[in-house]
């Protein structure tokens, strides 16, 4: 017997139970186990998760899919590592202990003391990395959970230390003097990487115009336009275009020159005197608007007119303001045209010493002293707001300021100083690299090339505190040199090891070993700096494979249990963003180690929104959390929403959304298993192995087209396409309840064989169990119910677990593509039928004479066809060879027949008793008796009733059959309506 089945389950609740199940029977470790000698090998490479806060339902979008595909090869018989990773160091894990701790500046983290700034943030990590990892479990998701990698650990940053190395032979680490982005805030520069599309917001400036007046020109000025004022200190040119065409503009009695696009700017009434090209303006002099400020005095830039093929006309004045020290472009500039750079603000974006009554302010809040200044000095034209899209800082939304500073790079453009075999730069290497991997979406490619192409140099370096120590020493004398290992560190030591000994290679204890230069001997320390976070996740697919025997990073070593592992075959990560940070990373330290590729194929998914497609965001109140989600969906339907989706698209994330899968697929899954439990107990039906070979026709066509589904989802989920595998599965339990267990539902109770119904419920539990197989790595919760229902029934066996099963294998012997074929073309005539049915008002239960197909059908697919359709006759018209039939739209025939009358009022009839049998709780297989009344003057509905007497006793499983009112205590007694056909009193009683 199986246990029985409640159609109206409480599936979160059953979640909760095998999930307890799994982790303290040692299913899990089981599944961990399965396939740990097999040769074929799945390798997945976790990207590691930001253990910075708990899980979202964004995570669990990839962390499914994840699963997925390892629960598939798994089942399948691949060994696999099941390793999950944490990523832990960097600025995000700062900024949270920064909040934590009240922290507004760098300052506030070195009085607190750097060591225990840098321990609280390692608590903070792995706080979260624990509830992350209770979460993950609650998802189903199955790994080795006591294996985690952490991006935080020695191996980690000590094979980074070996990458950076590596770099520097190349000729490829150096140190770079360059205005880069900065948040004033955290006080680091922000690497290009770090500022993609959503970081630019949408803000509102005073922009200013300023007229600077042209030397040994009376009243003749160039007018340039800036939305960042606070950079004016630090002018030294302007940049025009030789090209465009620009105006000599008399305006009272001055004279402004300007792209002559840009007129509309001007204030008032104006006169144009001359049209130019930029490069008659080139060369002039002016002066300068800052003069007297001591730095500016100081520094002495020429303020002169240069050449900058790149301005358009789009917006300004044609007449660029350049600040060398305050722009990225200004200060390729200066290079180009030797300028000088004047570099005005601090790590905290302050004006620095020499800028006068500014010095000591923030540069965001000058522009009202600015504006004060140039109006003073008869320099300022006009101030107008100034709406603009403007980079903040991706961890604490500071908006970012340009700032002149040293930085440490990875060269992308300098060729291999070591590999004589393919000296070719860094940019280039990675593109071959980048080629060799298949690219789940395929634009994935272009995206990867074109940010390769373009980008910069890799900036690694941030002046923080809790992140990879960079292992590089510089000394006064213009060398520098790195450590590529913690045991090379010892060797070199000259001082301080015993003080860092025992500890992470972090700061600050990594601070206090000092080595030797090798140019001029003098001791040296290493730069205060920290590695940019990619380094850290970049690096795994060497770091993380640690030999099992050795314990140690088997890369560092002989390298043989890394060749088993590399590279991976697959890596799946959320991908917005993901192109310059962690794809680029692994792809840059792969190139640079081993030249290759370090994964074979990725999968990238989209964002998730809220379900009205919009962003979620926790002070929008639109944000839903993850353990929410798990404990009011059920984090089966939740898995099913993300792998039923098309990966590339943006996912609309929500209760609605989960109920349309529950109501329209989940319902349907579950209605079909809890049918089949039902009769077969009813039945005492006992599973047998084996006998493949159906003489019904619906089971032989409900096998093909499982043996389908079974070569169709493995193709697919073999293709990394997950949504394509869970849409046929959606349409085959379409299939085999809509079509299979409703045409074939008499063999299941009122069969007129025994051996029928034998079939019938072989060929239903069949299908169950493989179904469930499928589904496993999808569902694992429902499936695991249903698995264990029908393999252990009412024993208890905690060694059994579905996710211990194999994956089926699809029997192409079995699979009938003509019968399958024709069937959907079955489908579909009855579909048309039962519509034109219903706009006409006729329903299904009033038998009708009959419709006309154009084609071929089978005398067996004819009789299910009429079944559905509830019609004597089908008419078939010019057959055809083809295998598909079609219907003759409008030839259904509408004519009610007394005869056909009194059939629709029977089945009518059967249909009421069933739901009053329901509604005194019978078994399916409860035997009744029936009384019934119905008045003479309901002639056609008592002359049905007396008609049919025989199948009425049959179809209701009824042993005596009344025509009056006993004398009994009925369970159920009733009046029913036939609507304008008569009403009959009935009662029935269990006999
Ligand atoms: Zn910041
Ligand atoms: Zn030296």
């Amino acid at each position: 017997m199986f246990k029985k089945v409640n159609p109206r389950q409480n599936f979160v609740e059953a979640e909760h139970r095998h999930l307890k199940r799994w982790y303290e029977k040692g299913i899990i470790k089981k599944y961990l186990k399965k396939n740990k000698n097999a040769k074929k090998r799945f390798a997945f490479l976790d990207g590691p998760i930001t253990a910075n806060n708990s899980m979202g339902v964004h995570h669990a979008w990839g962390r499914t899919l994840k699963d997925l595909f390892q629960k598939f090869k798994t089942m399948q018989g691949f060994a696999q590592r099941y390793q999950n990773g944490f990523d832990n160091q960097g600025l995000w894990v700062e900024v949270e202990v920064e909040k934590k701790k009240g922290f507004k500046t760098k300052k506030d983290i070195e009085k607190y003391g750097i060591d225990k700034f840098v321990e609280e943030c390692k608590k903070h990590t792995l706080h979260f990395a624990d509830i992350q990892t209770e979460q993950s479990k609650r998802l189903g998701y199955f790994m080795d959970w006591g294996n985690s990698y952490y991006t935080m650990s020695d191996e980690n940053n000590y094979t980074i230390w070996h990458f950076l190395k590596t770099c520097h032979e190349k000729g490829w680490l150096y140190k770079g003097h360059d205005v880069v982005p900065w948040c004033p805030r955290c006080g680091t520069a922000i690497s290009q990487h770090e500022i993609l599309t959503e970081e630019y917001k949408e803000l509102t400036h005073k922009s200013v115009y300023v007229r600077l007046p042209i030397k040994n020109r009376k009243n003749e000025y160039l007018l340039i336009w800036t939305t960042t004022p606070w950079t004016l200190t630090s002018n030294v040119a302007v940049a025009v275009n030789p090209e465009l065409n620009y105006v000599k503009v008399k305006q009272n009695d001055n004279i402004y020159y300007l792209l002559e696009k840009a007129v509309s700017c001007l204030e008032g009434e104006y006169k144009i005197e001359r049209k130019l090209k930029g490069k008659e303006l080139i060369g002039l002099e002016y002066k300068g608007l800052f003069d007297d400020l001591p730095e500016v005095r100081e520094k002495r830039p020429k303020h002169i007119v240069i050449v900058w093929d790149e301005i358009s006309e789009e917006e300004g004045t044609g007449l660029v303001h350049i600040a060398p020290g305050c722009g990225e472009e200004d200060f390729q500039l200066s290079k180009e045209h030797n300028l000088v750079a004047i570099a005005p603000i601090d790590e905290e974006g302050k004006f620095v010493k020499g800028f006068g009554s500014l010095s000591g302010k923030k540069a965001g809040d000058v522009p009202e002293e600015i504006f004060a200044k140039l109006k003073q000095g008869g320099f300022l034209y006009k101030v107008q707001d100034y709406t603009h899209q403007y980079p903040t800082c991706w961890r604490c939304k500071s908006e970012l300021l340009f700032r002149l500073v040293d930085e440490w790079y990875i060269s992308m453009d300098k060729p291999d100083k070591v590999d004589k075999k393919d000296p070719r730069t860094l940019r280039k290497k990675m593109i071959s690299v980048a080629k060799k991997i298949k690219w789940h979406p395929s634009f994935g490619l272009d995206r990867e090339l074109d940010w390769l192409t373009n980008m910069h140099d890799w900036l690694i370096s941030k002046k923080r505190y809790w992140g990879l120590a960079l292992p590089i020493f510089e000394c006064s004398c213009g060398n520098f040199e790195t450590v590529g290992s913690k045991e090379e560190l010892k060797e070199k030591a000259v001082e301080g090891w015993e003080e860092f000994a025992g500890h992470s290679p972090h700061r600050p204890w990594i601070d206090k070993v000092k080595i030797k230069c090798s140019k001029c001997g003098k001791t040296i320390s290493r730069i205060p700096d920290v590695g940019n976070p990619w380094l850290d996740a970049g690096i795994v697919s060497f770091s993380t494979l640690v030999d099992p025997k050795t314990k140690k990073v088997s890369y560092m070593e002989d390298k043989k249990y890394w060749k088993e592992w590399f590279p991976a075959d697959l890596v799946l990560e959320c991908f917005p963003g993901q192109f310059k940070n962690w794809f680029y990373s692994l792809i840059a330290m792969s190139t640079v180690l081993e030249n290759t590729n370090p994964f074979k194929a990725l999968l990238g998914h989209n964002t998730v929104f809220d379900e009205c497609g919009e962003e979620m965001h926790k002070s929008k109140g639109n944000a839903i959390w993850f353990d929410d989600a798990a404990e009011k969906m059920g984090v089966d339907i939740m898995r099913w929403m993300y792998c039923r989706h098309n990966p590339t698209i943006n996912l609309n994330f929500g209760y609605g959304p989960a109920n349309e899968i529950r109501r329209q697929f989940f319902s349907t899954l579950w209605n079909t298993y809890s049918f089949f439990v039902m009769y077969a107990n009813a039945n005492n039906y006992k599973p047998k192995k084996g006998n493949l070979k159906k003489k019904n026709l619906l089971d032989k066509w409900i096998v093909s087209e499982l043996h389908n589904l079974v070569r169709e989802v493995t193709e697919n989920l073999e293709r990394y396409k997950p949504d394509g595998a869970a849409r046929i599965v959606e349409e085959f339990v379409d299939n085999l309840s809509n079509w299979y267990v409703r045409r074939s539902r008499r063999r299941f109770w009122r069969s007129e064989s025994k051996t029928d119904t034998k079939e019938a419920l072989d060929t239903l539990y069949s299908v169950l169990l493989t179904l469930s197989k499928i589904i496993a790595p999808f569902m694992p919760f429902v499936s695991e119910e249903i698995y264990l229902n029908l393999t252990l029934g009412e024993k208890k066996d905690n060694t059994a677990s579905i996710h211990l099963e194999d994956f089926p294998k699809p029997n192409k012997g079995l699979i009938d593509g003509k019968l399958n074929t024709q069937m959907n073309s079955v489908r579909e005539i009855a579909s048309k039928v039962l519509s034109e049915r219903a706009e006409k008002g006729i329903k299904v239960r009033q038998p009708l004479s009959g419709f006309k197909v154009k084609g071929n059908i089978s005398d067996k697919l004819l009789v299910i066809l009429k079944d559905e359709t509830n019609v004597k006759k089908i008419e078939l018209q010019g057959v055809r060879s083809a295998k598909e039939a079609v219907y003759i739209e409008g030839s259904l025939d509408t004519k009610i027949t007394p005869k056909l009358e009194q059939e629709g009022l029977l089945r009518e009839f059967v249909r009421q008793i069933q739901s009053c049998r329901k509604e005194a709780g019978y078994n399916v297989d409860d035997i009744v008796s029936l009384d019934f009344v119905v008045s003479k003057k309901d002639k056609l509905l008592k002359e049905a009733l007396n008609k049919f007497e025989k199948e009425l006793k049959k179809e209701l499983l009824v042993k005596n059959l009344g025509k009056e009112k006993q004398d009994v205590k009925y369970d159920v007694g009733k009046e029913l309506d036939f609507k304008g056909k008569g009403k009959v009193w009935i009662g029935i009683k269990k006999v």
